[in-house]
């Protein structure tokens, strides 16, 4: 079978905006000023030498210009987007649709508090729900993503250490963790212990035992991790590291493959972030924004960032007066926007539909994997969750790597897949097709896959080659990374 949609051929080399056109065209008709010129009284220095640099275009050039450029761009709307730890999911039209509306968009965050009572009645349940959702206690949900989420953890475990007089340095990092983990403990100031992923691709409890030590502030645990397998052993590990006086933080990032098959509570975890633009759906290609709101156990409330949402949500009202706050980690309180299409997703969903994400997203992922085992080499050959890890070691034989698989894929008519991540897996292919593909475009994904696995035995040079019929071909990803050119400069003009 071959898959019934391919990459849209748009026009391909559309010029910038500013090389079409003429000078002096204009896209729109004003009437005449009725008001005279005002001469302006600013420094000279202010005043521009040269008119801006702007277009000089018909409506139509406009329109065209744009919607081609939006069709140069795979996307969930028009292509299945199997972006492994990433988690793009589709997102209903119905988020947006309220997200628009004025009483939300035109909210203004300096508004009296009087003004806001819907709003904080949807913060508030919103928190709620994901305190259910998680069985923790309390919740901050200003972090603007995932990463910031983390940021915020791991500052309230050290404001906790350091309130009970016992500053610790070092923080334990499974090397199946999120990238992110590593990067946030340094950046709180602890040194990070590495520690081995077992054969079975989670972290054993006499792993962790091995290396617990006095000066150890907390464990940072990715669940699950970034092999999508889940970290069984994680409350026996919480138990070592409480016994040794540390703390355990869980990157529930992907908060998806839990919903409805297990608490996060349970894990014995001590704080939590968890993405919502992940989990609950909200719109996060090309940077954001996003949410990552952070869960905790009582003992850590009173350091969540201030102010705290305090309820009950028909009279929910902004606590100021947090004395041991860590303080504010984001203006006003966090994405709003995202929050509200988090609420608006899981509102519409119902408990009943919000348990079924999960099983639905590890469904979809190890229907993927049984299709895919013996075509493309296994990184752990374990059940997963919601994503699947594959490596190039069988293609390479035939001198095709991860990269080639993933270009040819575009010419197939799909997204790539995270590609060379997680580290601990050379070449890896990180498939996560969640919840919201249907089957017929799982087995049209599987039948790309194995056509590409069948090409890279027979006609090598046609995989290594893709994409033929993308909008572009290969791009020097060095050269882009370390000479962005991030501003257009028109030909000749200096400018
Ligand atoms: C995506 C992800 C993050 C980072 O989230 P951002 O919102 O991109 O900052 C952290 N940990 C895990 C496991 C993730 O999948």
């Amino acid at each position: 079978m071959t898959p019934s949609f391919k990459t849209p051929r748009a026009r391909v080399g559309e010029p910038p905006i500013f090389e079409k056109g003429a000078p002096g065209r204009v896209g729109v008709s004003l009437p005449a000023e009725d008001v005279g010129d005002v001469p302006l009284d600013l420094p000279p220095a202010l005043l521009r030498k040269v008119p801006p640099l702007l277009p000089e275009v018909t409506e139509p050039e406009v329109v065209r210009h744009y919607t081609r450029l939006s069709q140069l761009n795979a996307s969930i709307d028009t292509h299945m987007y199997p972006l492994g730890s990433c988690t793009m999911k589709y997102n209903p039209r119905l988020n947006e649709r309220v997200a628009r509306m004025p009483g939300f968009a035109l909210a203004h965050p300096l508004a009296p508090e009087g003004l806001q009572r819907g709003l904080l009645q949807i913060l508030c349940e919103l928190g709620l729900w994901l305190q259910h959702v998680t069985g923790l206690d309390a919740v901050t949900l200003q972090p603007a993503a995932g990463a910031h989420g983390e940021l915020t953890g791991v500052m309230m475990i050290r404001a906790a250490l350091k309130d009970r007089g016992d500053a610790r340095r070092k923080i334990l990092v499974p090397d199946s963790a999120h990238g992110t983990n590593p990067a946030t403990g340094a950046l709180n100031g602890y040194e990070i212990v590495p520690i081995k992923t077992g054969p079975e691709g989670h972290v054993k409890v006499e792993a962790v035992r091995a290396v617990m030590a006095q000066d150890v502030a907390a464990i940072m645990m990715t669940n699950p991790n970034t092999l999508g397998v889940f970290e069984r052993d994680i409350k026996q590990i919480a138990d070592v590291v409480h016994q040794g006086g540390g703390l355990v933080y869980m990157d529930g990032a992907n908060l998806n493959a839990l919903l409805g098959v297990a608490t996060v509570a349970d894990f014995g975890v001590d704080v939590v972030h968890v993405n919502l633009h992940k989990t609950f759906s909200t719109p996060h290609g090309g940077g954001g924004p996003g949410a990552g709101p952070v869960l905790c156990v009582q003992a850590l409330a009173p350091y969540l960032p201030t102010p705290v949402v305090v309820g009950p949500p028909e009279a929910a009202r902004f606590d100021h007066d947090r004395p041991k706050s860590i303080g504010k980690v984001k203006s006003f309180y966090g994405n709003f926007g995202m929050l509200l299409r988090a609420h608006c997703y899981i509102n519409e969903l119902g408990a009943a539909g919000v348990m079924q994400v999960g099983r639905d997203a590890i469904v979809s992922a190890n229907y993927v994997r049984a299709a895919l085992k013996g075509v493309f080499e296994l990184a752990f050959d374990a059940p997963t969750m919601h994503e699947a890890v594959f490596t190039d070691k069988r293609q390479k034989e035939h001198g095709v790597s991860t990269l080639d698989v993933a270009k040819r894929l575009i010419d197939l008519g799909f997204h790539p897949p995270t590609i060379y991540f997680p580290l601990i897996a050379p070449g890896a292919l990180m498939i996560e097709p969640t919840e919201s593909e249907p089957k017929e475009t799982l087995d049209e994904f599987v039948a790309a896959l194995k056509q590409i696995d069948r090409e890279a035995q027979e006609t090598p040079e046609l995989v290594k080659n893709a994409p033929t019929l993308a909008p572009a071909r290969r791009f020097d990803e060095a050269l882009a990374a370390r000479k962005p050119v991030l501003r257009y400069r028109r030909q000749g003009s200096g400018t």
